[in-house]
């Protein structure tokens, strides 16, 4: 074992702070990454404060983790030493079952998130990327272009393919309407794919000042969605909404703006549940409300090399670790553009 250094959450009250712990030594198909830098999501902030009940602590978050390999085991074959790399939101699965065999491994039984997950390693719970350095298996390691500045690309191993995905799955391209419902961390991201894949993009925020930037990002469209009559001009229009909102809220105002057989995907994964929806707006257009999570490894470095060809990063803050609670609170308050990146070289005054 080695000792390292990251910033924990010790119970869903108290703000993180630094925590020594130790990672295992690479095995033989490992890598060992220096984290350069870690987004922040609003998944970690869920977990750290224990909204969806499943916390363990102490809990070290991050899943949107890019650094360098320092270390490999000697079984590693795709990666050297000096790589760029990134690890989201998996470090592992069963890698045999039918979900592994067709590259989803997000949805194996097996699969082993970044943190707050059991880690059949250390027989414990294991810890993610708020940290110096982390040991992963290399079929749970992406490669990453220099091309791109490396801070501004951690927020796509979650936001990025959180948001690629569906709009993938969903097959949105050119011709069709999508809306996309809150510009925060995925929000933002949503948009520039969508824009990208060549659909009329609709923000819907509740968020007026966003405005202007929801349109540089690439949204054809904003339409506040607490202002009723905006709404009404939408009705039965979009082809697929994608909603990122953390918080409960009314998705009937949503699914009367789909179009026949248009479905509306939630990736937010609120602490509390939704109001039940209409079943009278589903059936009336055979309308369809889904889900989807993050997305597998495949998809995730199709992600990462489209966004290389197409110059395409997240809009951050870099901060130091040193103001991640500050940074947790302004999410909350949706006050995020769009997405705060932590760099991972402020440890070095936590050590000093
Ligand atoms: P975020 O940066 O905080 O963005 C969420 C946005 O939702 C806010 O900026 C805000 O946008 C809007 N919003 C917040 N509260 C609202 C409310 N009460 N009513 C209406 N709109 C509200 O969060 P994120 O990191 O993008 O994550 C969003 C959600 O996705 C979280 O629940 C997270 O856990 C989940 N998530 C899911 C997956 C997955 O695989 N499915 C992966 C990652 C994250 P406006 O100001 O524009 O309204
Ligand atoms: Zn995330």
């Amino acid at each position: 074992m080695q000792k390292t250094i990251g910033y924990a959450a010790h119970d869903n009250k108290s703000p993180l702070e630094p925590f020594s712990f130790e990672r295992r030594e690479p095995l033989p198909t490992d890598i060992q990454i220096e984290i350069l830098f870690c987004g922040v999501c609003h998944s970690d902030v869920h977990q750290v404060r224990n909204e969806w009940g499943n916390a363990a602590f102490p809990m070290v978050p991050g899943h949107e983790i890019v650094g360098k390999v320092t270390r490999i085991g000697n079984a590693v074959t795709a990666f050297k030493i000096g790589d760029s790399v990134g690890v989201g939101c998996l470090v592992d699965s069963c890698k045999v079952c039918p979900d592994c065999n067709d590259h989803q491994e997000q949805f194996c039984n097996s699969a082993v998130f970044t943190y707050n997950s059991p880690d059949k390693h250390s027989g414990g719970t294991n810890y993610g990327g708020y940290s110096k350095q982390i040991v992963v298996d290399q079929d749970f390691v992406l490669h990453v272009s220099d091309k791109l500045d490396l801070a501004a690309v951690a927020p796509l191993l979650c936001a990025g393919i959180t948001t690629y995905s569906p709009l993938r799955h969903w097959n949105v391209g050119k011709g069709d309407k999508v809306g996309i419902v809150g510009l925060g961390g995925l929000g933002h991201m949503a948009i520039k794919f969508a824009h990208a894949f060549g659909a009329h993009v609709v923000l819907f925020t509740t968020s007026p000042g966003k405005t202007e930037d929801a349109k540089r990002l690439g949204a054809d469209e904003v339409v506040i969605s607490k202002n009723p009559e905006e709404m009404e001009k939408h009705l039965a229009s979009f082809d697929f909404i994608l909603n990122t909102v953390a918080a409960p809220h009314n998705l009937d105002a949503f699914t009367a703006l789909l179009k026949r057989d248009g479905t509306l995907c939630l990736v937010g994964l609120p602490d509390q549940p939704h109001p039940s929806p209409s079943i009278g707006n589903l059936i009336f257009k055979r309308r369809t409300i889904a889900g989807s999570l993050i997305g597998g490894l495949k998809e995730t470095q199709e992600m990462l090399d489209f966004c290389a060809e197409n110059a395409i990063t997240s809009d951050i803050e870099i901060i130091p670790i040193q103001q991640v609670n500050e940074a947790f609170d302004r999410m909350v308050k949706s006050d995020v553009k769009y997405r705060f990146v932590i760099d991972l070289a402020s440890l070095q005054q936590t050590e000093a």
